[in-house]
C-alpha cells in the first residue's frame, strides 16, 4: 500500500521555519567553514542552508563550556535540576513544533515522532527527580574511628555526538543527566538533523535564562564528522557521548582513549528476535511488524533478524508477509501512514545491495524491497518493508543494514536459536516470543541472549527511559538514558576520614 499524494519542499521549508520561530530559534549567521544544507527525506528537497562552524568558533565554544563548568559545578544538584524542569516545560509546550521538524528532517511517522519527544520530556522528569539523589555508598572502613565513603562529583564537559534517526531523544538523554550531574554540554548533531538540533538549543538556551544558570551550559557545533573530531581530541572534553555507525566508534574510541578521556559509544545492534512453538503467534506478528517495519527499520534496535522454530516458521512468516501488505507507505505526516522515507537514496542503494547479496546467498525475498513513489519524489527514498526467508546466517545477516530488512531463519533447539541470535557482532537488542517460563528465562539467563537489551513477549525497539540503555560487543558498551547511567557523567571520589587520635594504617601496616 502506498499513499499517493506527497507534501512540496517549499511547504516543508514554511513548516520548519515556523517550528523554528516558535522555539525561539535563530538560525546562525554565515560563516567562513562552508555550508550545511538541511534536507528533507521526503522530497529529498533542500529546506535551508545553515552556515558550519568554523575550527575556530568550536575552541571558543569549547572554552565556553569549559567556563561554564567552572561555575556550574558548584551550583546544588537540585538547584541544577531547576534548569532541566525548565527545559522539560518548554519541551512540553513545544513538543507538537519540534516532532514536526523530526518528521520533516528525519523522516519519522508523525506519532513516532511525538513519542521521540515525548522521551526528552520523559528524562527531563527523570533526571530532575535524579538531581535528589546522586547517591554514593558508606562503607565499612577496617580502621577504628575512620569513615569511609564515597562522593560523585561533576565531570566537565561533555560531547554529544548524534546520529540522524534519533536527532532529539539522544540529545536530551545525555544533556538532561548531564546538566543535573553539574557538567555542560557541547553538541554535535547529525549533519542530516540541524534543524531540529538548532530548536533543541534555543529551548535550552530560554531555560538556562529563566533559570539563570550560565549561558555557557550548552553549545552547538554544526557540521560534519571533521566537527565531531573536534571533541574527540580536545583534552577539554571529558566525556565523548558518542552515538552512530559502528564504523564512527571505530575511529572515535581510540582517539580519545589515547588522551585518556571518557568514552560512552552507542553503536549499530543487529537485533533479533526468537520465536518458540509456545508463542502466542498474533502478538507475535505485532511486536516483530512494529519492531522490523516500524520507523522504516531506522532504529537502531530495529529487528532485523527473525530466528523462528520450524515448526511455526511457514504460519508465522505467512502472517508476518500479511502484515507488510497492509503497511501504507508515504507521507509521515498523514495519519494512517506507517512507513515514512529512509533518510536517503544512498540508503535505499544499501538496501538493495543487501537484498542482492542475500539473493546470491540462497536468500528468498519474499516481499518488499521495491521503491515507492519514485515518479513523485525522484530524489527521496520510500521502499517497501522486506522480509527474507535465508538458508543459513551469511555475512550479510550479519552485518546491520540500515533499513527495514527482516531476515527470516529457523531453528530446532533452543540451544541453536541461542547460538544463532549470539552469533553477529553486535550486541543491542534482544527478545524471545514465548509463553514457557523455562524458554524465556533461559534467554535472559547468563548464557542466553549477551545483548544489553533482553525482552520477553515484546519486540526489540521502543524502550523505555528507566532502563539503562546500550549494548554489548560491536555496540560498543555504553550505557545511558535511566538506572544507574548518571554515574559515566560524573566522577567518584573515595573519602577516608580519621576522627581517632590515632593514625592506624590499612592492613596492619606499622610505620614510625
Ligand atoms: P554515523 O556514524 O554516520 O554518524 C553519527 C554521528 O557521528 C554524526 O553526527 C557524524 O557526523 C559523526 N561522526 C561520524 N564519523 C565521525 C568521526 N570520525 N569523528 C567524530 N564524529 C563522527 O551514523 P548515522 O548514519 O547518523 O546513524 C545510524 C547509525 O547509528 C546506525 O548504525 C545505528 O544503529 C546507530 N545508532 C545507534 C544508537 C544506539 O543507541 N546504540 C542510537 C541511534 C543510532
Amino acid at each position: 500500500m502506498t499513499t499517493t499524494a506527497l507534501p512540496d519542499t517549499d511547504a516543508l521549508r514554511a513548516r520548519a521555519e515556523q517550528a523554528l520561530h516558535r522555539c525561539g530559534a535563530r538560525l546562525p549567521a554565515e560563516g567562513a567553514a562552508g555550508h550545511l544544507a538541511a534536507r528533507t527525506p521526503l522530497t529529498g528537497g533542500t529546506l535551508l542552508t545553515l552556515p558550519m562552524t568554523t575550527s575556530e568558533d568550536a575552541d571558543a565554544m569549547i572554552a565556553e563550556a569549559r567556563a561554564a563548568f567552572l561555575e556550574w559545578r558548584t551550583v546544588p544538584a537540585p538547584r541544577r535540576g531547576a534548569l532541566v524542569k525548565r527545559l522539560g516545560e518548554l519541551l512540553s509546550i513545544h513538543k507538537e513544533d519540534l516532532a514536526g521538524l523530526v518528521t520533516i528532517e528525519a523522516g519519522k511517522i508523525h506519532s513516532e515522532a511525538l513519542g521521540e519527544v515525548q522521551e526528552m520530556i520523559d528524562i527531563c522528569e527523570f533526571a530532575v527527580g535524579l538531581s535528589r539523589q546522586l547517591y554514593g555508598r558508606t562503607m565499612a572502613s577496617e580502621r577504628p574511628g575512620h569513615r569511609l565513603s564515597e562522593s560523585w562529583h561533576p565531570l566537565g564537559v561533555v560531547g554529544v555526538i548524534s546520529a540522524f534517526n534519533f536527532p532529539v531523544a539522544v540529545w536530551s538523554w545525555n544533556t538532561a543527566i548531564a546538566l543535573v550531574c553539574g557538567d555542560t554540554v557541547v553538541w554535535k548533531p547529525s549533519e542530516l538533523t540541524p534543524l531540529t538540533a538548532v530548536a533543541c538549543a534555543a529551548l535550552l538556551r530560554r531555560a538556562a535564562e529563566d533559570t539563570g544558570a550560565p549561558d555557557g551550559v550548552h553549545r552547538l557545533l554544526l557540521g560534519g564528522r571533521e566537527c565531531g573530531e573536534r571533541l574527540v581530541d580536545d583534552p577539554r572534553v571529558a566525556l565523548v557521548s558518542a552515538t552512530g555507525s559502528v564504523r564512527m566508534g571505530r575511529e572515535v574510541g581510540p582517539r580519545v582513549a589515547a588522551r585518556f578521556g571518557r568514552c560512552l559509544l552507542e553503536l549499530g545492534g543487529n537485533n533479533a528476535a526468537v520465536v518458540t512453538p509456545s508463542a502466542d503467534l498474533d502478538l507475535a506478528v505485532r511486536g516483530i511488524v512494529f519492531s522490523a517495519a516500524g520507523t522504516a527499520g531506522q532504529r537502531c534496535t530495529s529487528l532485523r533478524r527473525l530466528i523462528v522454530h520450524e515448526e511455526v516458521a511457514d504460519e508465522l512468516t505467512q502472517r508476518i508477509v500479511h502484515a507488510y501488505g497492509q503497511l501504507p507507505v508515504g507521507d509521515p505526516f498523514q495519519p494512517d501512514t506507517l512507513v515514512g522515507p529512509l533518510i536517503s537514496t544512498a540508503a535505499y542503494d544499501a538496501m538493495a545491495k543487501a537484498l542482492e547479496t542475500a539473493q546470491a546467498d540462497g536468500g528468498k525475498v519474499l516481499t518488499g524491497g521495491d521503491r515507492q513513489l519514485r515518479e513523485a519524489a525522484p530524489e527521496a527514498a520510500y521502499v517497501r518493508p522486506a522480509v527474507v526467508r535465508m538458508p543459513a546466517q551469511t555475512a550479510i545477516v550479519r552485518e546491520e543494514t540500515f533499513a527495514p530488512v527482516l531476515y527470516v531463519l529457523t531453528y530446532r533447539t533452543l540451544h541453536e536459536a541461542i547460538e544463532l541470535h549470539n552469533g553477529v557482532p553486535q550486541g543491542l537488542s534482544s527478545s524471545i516470543f514465548t509463553r514457557s517460563q523455562r524458554e524465556a528465562e533461559r534467554f535472559l539467563a547468563a548464557d542466553g541472549s549477551d545483548c544489553g537489551i533482553a525482552n520477553v513477549n515484546i519486540g526489540t525497539s521502543g524502550a523505555e527511559i528507566g532502563g539503562a540503555f546500550g549494548g554489548e560487543k560491536e555496540t560498543g558498551g555504553g550505557r545511558e538514558s535511566g538506572s544507574d547511567a548518571w554515574r559515566a557523567y560524573m566522577r567518584r571520589a573515595t573519602n577516608t576520614v580519621n576522627y581517632s587520635d590515632d593514625l592506624p594504617l590499612a592492613q596492619g601496616v606499622n610505620f614510625l
